[in-house]
């Protein structure tokens, strides 16, 4: 079963680690989560709630970065905060989002999700550098969840 696939397949500690290291070089805050299935929801719309609920929009510099994915759809979205935004447009987003959709193409999952945590962690570390005051505002944990009870 695909759900199963990207479920089991997926490498948190992989993805853990790789945020945490992300976050080393920027004052940015990475996070991934995974809905097991979005049914009939819109991705972008099912990740924008979740983006709330998760607290991304509370980040001091509002430069946060989300990756939701629906496990079963194999469907995900980057979401930046304003600030974050701001400062890449839309190209870079779609550019991360190329790359891991090559990776989803060959079951590479996790690879996908860490060369998207990676390239976020880059940009962020430009725009938005480390400094020694730096909090680790939100949970470097892949969190889970389901929208479908919500349909
Ligand atoms: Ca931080
Ligand atoms: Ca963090």
């Amino acid at each position: 079963m695909r759900d199963t696939d990207l479920i089991n397949s997926i490498d948190t500690d992989a993805i853990e680690t790789a945020i945490a290291s992300a976050e080393k070089n920027c004052s940015g805050e990475i996070r991934v989560h995974v809905e097991t299935t979005i049914g009939a929801h819109e991705i972008r719309s099912v990740g924008e709630r979740v983006f709330e609920r998760l607290g991304m929009t509370k980040t001091k510099d509002r430069n946060g970065v989300l990756i939701v994915l629906a496990a079963e759809e194999q469907q995900f979205v980057i979401l930046g905060d304003e600030g974050i935004h701001a400062k890449v447009g839309d190209e870079f987003w779609h550019h991360v989002a190329q790359e891991m959709t090559d990776h989803f193409r060959h079951g590479r999952f996790t690879e996908g999700i860490v060369a998207a945590v990676s390239e976020a962690g880059e940009r962020l570390a430009k725009h938005f550098p480390y400094h020694r005051a730096d909090v680790d505002e939100l949970s470097n944990e892949v969190s889970f969840g389901s929208s479908e009870e919500k349909r």
